[in-house]
């Protein structure tokens, strides 16, 4: 099969289109021919080896977190999937640790997922534990699955399940215009929160507005802090969504309210930020931490996005020999929505 690995860490050109042998379901295992595969944040971090974690796959590391596609074998103690299904695949937990069993399995203690731990969907066929795959409702395409279901997993997990988020409170979501951002957009609206944006240019803005969002802020013409300040009465945001981290982080901590929450599942510019714990207790502010999300909510996205009540965006499909090119797109951050790869012909 054609496959894109990379041998090395470093930039997008480690990326290599290359023919390995096709890969043999094991006996909890399906294989699925990929129809498509969304490209993240982390296949950035992890081709740059700014991210290493423990048990992630050895060099040649195949990329791909969330895949979307149809079964054509299955090994022989698989039990719920059938050849012909059409189902995505992105996390597999254990379904036995304390996390599991409560229903937080985003948690488990052996969560591995596809394109970290285990090969990912930058490629023409992938196997996967019976245990990490979900059927898709039979109105959702292959695309609109694989662009949904990390952003609006994560954005739904953050918002609702972690961030609590209630109808007319005020949220704030830094870069909207990404997909984690976009589908945060449509979920707060959906929730029935007054939904205040902040973006990188006008063109962007005037997308974010016809997606729902009430008020955006362009982030390279003015201030967030007193943009955010104006459009509150000086009071703040209830809630706010951070995937960027380092220096919007602290941006975050000024524009919440008091007594607001802060909640954040990502530092795609930085992981630090020195952080100033007087003005945290003063206000009792809430820092909260959100990753991933559970089966559950994941179904209920597809549910939402089958019904047409959420819509991922999707700037661009490319082929899977232009996967180097899509990490460009996701570093140069000029994208709105998510970007997709397809084996093709
Ligand atoms: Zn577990």
């Amino acid at each position: 099969m054609r496959v894109v690995r990379f041998h090395e860490y470093g930039g997008p050109e480690v990326l290599r289109l290359e023919t390995i042998p096709d890969p043999h379901p094991r006996a909890d295992e399906v294989l699925i021919r990929v129809r498509a595969c969304g490209v993240n944040h982390i296949d950035v971090m992890l081709r740059s080896g700014r991210l290493r974690l423990p048990g992630q796959q050895p060099l040649p590391h195949i990329l791909g977190m969330e895949v979307a596609g149809e079964v054509i074998a299955v090994g022989d103690r698989v039990q719920r999937v059938r050849v012909g299904d059409r189902v995505l695949a992105a996390v597999v937990t254990c379904g036995a640790c304390a996390f599991c069993q409560s229903g937080r399995e985003n948690l488990c203690e052996e969560r591995r997922m596809l394109g970290t731990h285990l090969p990912g969907g930058y490629a023409e066929f992938v196997t996967v534990p019976e245990r990490g795959v979900i059927r898709l409702p039979d109105a959702l395409e292959f695309s609109q699955a694989a662009a949904a279901r990390t952003a609006f997993g994560t954005a739904w997990h953050l918002l609702i399940e972690r961030g609590r988020l209630r109808a007319g409170e005020v949220v704030l979501i830094h870069s909207a215009s990404s997909g984690v951002g976009s589908a945060g957009v449509q979920i707060a609206r959906l929730a029935g929160a007054r939904v205040i944006a902040t973006t990188s240019s006008e063109k962007k803005a005037e997308a974010l507005r016809a997606l729902g969002a009430h008020d955006v802020i362009v982030y390279t013409q003015h201030d967030v802090v007193a943009e955010v300040r104006r459009l509150t009465e000086g009071r703040g945001a209830d809630l706010v969504f951070d995937v960027v981290g380092g220096e919007v982080f602290l941006q975050s901590l000024q524009c919440v309210a008091k007594g607001g929450r802060v909640a954040t599942c990502g530092a795609i510019r930085s992981d630090q930020a020195t952080i100033n714990i007087i003005h945290l207790f003063f206000r009792e502010i809430e820092i909260i931490g959100a990753t991933g999300s559970t089966q559950l909510e994941v179904e209920g996205v597809l549910r939402l996005v089958a019904e047409g009540r959420l819509r991922p965006l999707i700037d661009r499909v490319l082929p899977l020999s232009e996967a180097s090119q899509a990490h460009r797109l996701m570093e140069e951050g000029q994208l709105f929505g998510k970007i997709l790869l397809v084996p093709g012909e």
